[in-house]
């Protein structure tokens, strides 16, 4: 399968833009009175310039290019201390702007076709992904122990692999595979049955996204997984029915919707196939009236929003022909994809549920920081940065914080563990089954 996905060599004229301005170092809240505050996880924990943001990543994009910096274990430490979370690309306004991410996965490409790539324990979960197709070393047939419950209950979950269903619930490996991430799926599941959907999982036969593949630079594995999940969408669309997948994981949701578009044949094999993130999907339920919220909590929240459903499915609009002003300027942004609303709408719509904003939020978010392999890669940081998040969310007095993403929900909930905060960590999900009323 032909694949665009651009090497840094590739990305050197937009690595050339950056004017080194600092301005992706902090999220602005635009006044009066004009505030800011830290946006980059990587500049919050190692302070020093070029750590931080895209203005540091980017000098060092530059430096391996002009063959000034070599792969010692500085270089490669600097290259993955970043969650890839977006948060410096929304804050930078120069032509560079839409390539930003690219460029620091371009980076960690380039350390992994040198051979000095990725960090050691990323090795590890490469090699789970190769050996188990997931990357918690997690036999295949433990991939369903989470829907246990529901064959207990004379409630089984379809298995697509043997009946049709117009809608596939994709699981993902840290729902599936994690202990403390079941009650993810288990609450999607539960939503789903009790709002009687027609829909089927893959079961044994779910295989990784490959997202985190992507994202720690291994392209070869990332592709091997996502050319293996095209097809099987593709077949599932055609022998059973599929059209709509659904995912409660943003890191999924991202890499389905954005990082599979890299192939030539995304279009032909995912045609009459719409891929939704649970937020979404529910939330168009909810406007139409499908979704019957009810039940007495009594509950402050606050929302984190996974930069994987968010800022990373920004669009820019760029001025290709140089009509506007020259040819290759950003020239403005369309949301119109970043799950900003639809979470918050269901929130609001939940009856005694009290949604209380943090200061860094939406396209300014401040990442939980455990994606991009730095979960793996630098666990301590990990829990620390969500330990941050965690203490954002108590000073707006709420006593839970939701998120849609397993992913957040398990770094969030280590970081509030670790400040010994009582905040709860919830998945937008587990509220929703709380006040559906059974079938
Ligand atoms: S990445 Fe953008 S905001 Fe950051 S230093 Fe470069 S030009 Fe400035
Ligand atoms: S993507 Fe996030 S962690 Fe990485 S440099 Fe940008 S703001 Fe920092």
């Amino acid at each position: 399968m032909e694949w665009h996905i651009p090497s840094l060599k590739e990305l050197e004229h937009f690595i050339w833009r950056c004017t080194a301005c600092g301005t992706c170092k902090v999220a602005y809240d635009y006044g009066p009175p004009s505030t800011c505050a830290d946006i980059c996880p990587a500049g919050t924990e190692f302070g020093f310039e070029g750590a931080m943001a895209s203005k540091g990543k980017i000098a060092f994009a530059r430096g391996i290019l002009d063959g000034s910096l070599e792969w010692d274990e500085d270089l490669i430490n600097s290259v993955y201390q970043c969650t890839i979370c977006g948060g410096c690309q929304s804050q930078c306004q120069l032509d560079h702007k839409p390539y930003i991410p690219e460029i620091i996965e371009g980076m960690r490409r380039e350390a992994v076709e040198a051979g000095a790539g990725p960090l050691p324990a990323h090795k590890n979960l490469v090699q789970s992904l190769k050996s188990y197709n997931n990357p918690y070393q997690g036999p295949r047939r433990l991939r369903t122990d989470w829907a246990r419950p529901f064959k207990k209950a004379g409630q089984p979950i379809k298995d697509l692999n043997k009946e049709s269903a117009p809608v596939m619930f994709f699981v993902g490996c840290t729902g599936a595979f994690n202990q403390a991430s079941r009650q993810i799926p288990q609450a999607t599941a539960s939503v789903f049955q009790k709002l009687g959907l027609d829909f089927g999982i893959l079961g044994e036969n779910e295989v990784c996204c490959g997202s985190t593949a992507m994202r720690v630079g291994d392209a070869a594995e990332f592709k091997r997984i996502a050319e293996h999940n095209l097809e099987l969408f593709a077949k599932m669309h055609k022998e059973r029915g599929v059209n709509t997948i659904v995912s409660s994981c943003a890191g999924c949701y991202r890499a389905i919707k954005k990082d599979y578009a890299l192939a030539a044949d995304y279009d032909k094999l995912m045609d009459g196939i719409k891929v939704v993130h649970t937020s979404e999907f529910l939330y168009d339920l909810h406007r139409q009236g499908k979704l019957p919220l009810s039940g007495g909590l009594q509950l402050t929240v606050t929302y984190h929003d996974p930069c994987h459903i968010g800022r990373h499915l920004n669009k820019f609009i760029v001025d290709t022909e140089g009509k506007e002003l020259w040819p290759g300027a950003y020239v403005g942004l369309d949301e119109s994809e970043c799950l900003y609303d639809q979470p918050r709408e269901l929130l609001k719509a939940i009856p005694g549920v009290k949604l209380e904003e943090m200061k860094r939020v939406r396209a300014n978010s401040y990442c939980c920081g455990g994606g991009g392999g730095v979960m793996t890669g630098f666990g301590e940081w990990a829990t620390k940065n969500a330990g941050l998040r965690v203490a954002e969310g108590e000073s707006t007095g709420a006593g839970v914080m939701v998120s849609t993403c397993p992913f957040c929900n398990y770094n969030l909930g280590q970081g509030a563990k670790r400040i010994g905060s009582a905040m709860q960590v919830l998945d937008l999900v587990e509220l929703i089954d709380q006040v559906l009323p059974k079938k």
